[in-house]
């Protein structure tokens, strides 16, 4: 047996890595236990892909579904998010997801944070997206970190590898690199892991799926997968990582410009779907995870949403992802007066555009999708419509990776258990870079909620964890 000797530069009682939503739940709850907690985050500030999302999170029976007359339940929740899991999902952490979701809730009211509506969304049998503005909730939770005097937060500081110097033994510590100097800090209590996915990992996700590899992505800059390469290392178990699937209706050059980036979902108020032959391919109506799947088979992984001026009339001023005038003003979404100049902006053989619509239109008038069953705008919901008033628009789309949502395997208590069933002594992980709970799919909101959920049950356990 090896015994490493290893000089550290500084020392704590928790060492929590990744600014994200999930460290800083950790580092809050760590610090209310009574624990002097040191936070690392790489980049210069707080946020990760957290401060990037749509602000969606699944939590049920909360007083906000009551005042909206929603009948929702804990039975319904776990029931809700076993099904989107292909009841692969562990069973165990999804209990603990539903155990904990009202303490939750009731946690981040505590702290301030505003919750504006409750939203029906993809999975949800009932409406339980409680929305927030990831901006400002991100702001007031850094704030909260502050606010307990515990817990130092050092930027540009990248965790590199875990210390274990015995092999077998506990957690002992980091090695990491502070705006490019290398270090060594111990934890004498524990390491929570919270470090995010890896979407922007092309190695990582040509490795498990790499059918997805032509996603453009789309997530926080520190989505390297560092957190579960560094649990991997040890040992760590990897949960669900062959089930990571892209989001329909990302225009190819997301990412390539500043500002947020979001998919359009125009199929959704009626447009159809043509490949780069000016054909349909799929059923349009069916979730945006499959249409993903279904774009990435297609010339160039490329299509186009194409509508009308009946659908551009649905446009939302406040939706994202029906916002088609913001669209069609930052000149993503093109228009032209005629289907045939629509083909010919897009490159796509006008006649066949031409007779594509027809075509659908037909289908749309006698009740029966006869090339590929669609019989609703979104999964058998919404009266179909004829596309056939200008002037015309086309959204090039394409799938966009936007979170990973699996690696490494956790217990309820969020402690990294290792590929023969053990955990890994004092390391504990939290949020998107772990793996188990979301199964086959991800439950929109389920995301932060698990970065809460299990955020904070990593950093107390850390916290009540014995000193050495
Ligand atoms: C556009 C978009 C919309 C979304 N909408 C929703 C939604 O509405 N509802 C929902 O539930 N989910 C949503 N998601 C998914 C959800 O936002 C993420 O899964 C979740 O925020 C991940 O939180 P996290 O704390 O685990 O990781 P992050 O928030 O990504 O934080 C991880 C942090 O760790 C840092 N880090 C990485 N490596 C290191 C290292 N080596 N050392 C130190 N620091 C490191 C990163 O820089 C980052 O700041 C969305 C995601 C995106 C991109």
């Amino acid at each position: 047996m090896s015994i490493k000797t290893i000089s550290y530069g500084a020392e704590t009682d928790v060492l929590v890595i990744g600014g994200g939503l999930a460290g800083l739940c950790a580092a809050i709850e760590a610090a209310d236990g009574g624990a002097e907690v040191t936070l690392l985050e790489k980049l210069n500030e707080c946020g990760g892909s957290s401060v990037l999302s749509g602000g969606l999170i699944a939590f049920s029976g909360t007083d906000m579904q009551k005042a909206a007359g929603i009948d929702d339940s804990d039975t319904q929740l776990y029931d809700d998010l076993r099904r989107a899991g292909g009841q692969q999902n562990v069973e165990a952490l999804v209990r603990t997801y539903v155990a904990n979701q009202m303490g939750a809730y009731e946690w981040l009211k505590e702290i301030g944070t505003q919750f504006i509506s409750v939203e029906l969304a993809a999975g949800h049998s009932r409406p339980r997206a409680h929305s927030l503005r990831a901006i400002e909730f991100m702001a007031l939770m850094e704030q909260r970190v502050r606010d307990t005097g515990k817990v130092k937060i050092i930027f540009g500081a990248a965790a590199e590898r875990l210390h274990r110097p015995l092999e077998g033994g506990r957690v002992e510590g980091v090695a990491a690199r502070i705006n490019g100097k290398a270090t060594n800090i111990r934890a004498r209590r524990g390491v929570v892991l919270a470090a995010g996915g890896f979407a922007r990992n092309a190695e990582m996700v040509n490795l498990f799926v790499p059918h997805q590899a032509k996603c453009v992505v789309y997530c926080g800059p520190g989505c390297d997968g560092d957190g579960v390469r560094m649990a991997w290392a040890l040992g760590a178990g990897l949960r669900d990582v062959v089930h990571i699937k892209g989001t329909f209706g990302f225009h190819p050059d997301t990412g390539k410009t500043a500002g947020r980036d979001w998919s359009k979902h125009s199929v959704y108020r009626g447009a159809i779907l043509v490949n780069k032959q000016a054909k349909r391919y799929v059923d349009e109506s069916k979730s945006y995870k499959l249409l993903g799947d279904a774009v990435l088979t297609q010339t160039d992984a490329l299509s186009y949403q194409i509508f009308d001026q009946g659908v551009m009339e649905t446009s939302s001023d406040t939706a994202p992802l029906f916002k088609f005038r913001e669209a069609l003003a930052l000149g993503r979404l093109l228009s032209e007066p005629t289907l045939e100049a629509l083909a010919k902006r897009i490159g796509v053989d006008a006649a066949t555009l031409t007779a594509t619509v027809d075509r659908y239109n037909g289908f749309v008038r006698c009740g029966n999708d006869e090339e590929f069953g669609r019989t609703g705008l979104s999964t058998g919901y919404g009266e179909l419509v004829e596309l056939k008033r200008g002037p015309w628009y086309a959204y090039p789309s394409t799938s966009g990776l936007i979170a990973t949502y699996c690696g490494i395997t956790v217990d309820t208590e969020s402690r990294v258990i290792d590929v023969f069933g053990q955990p890994i002594q004092s390391l504990y992980a939290a949020g998107e870079m772990t793996g188990g709970f979301h199964g086959v799919a991800y439950m929109t909101g389920s995301s932060l909620g698990k970065c809460v959920i299990f955020g904070r049950i990593a950093g107390c356990n850390a916290a009540a964890a014995t000193a050495s």
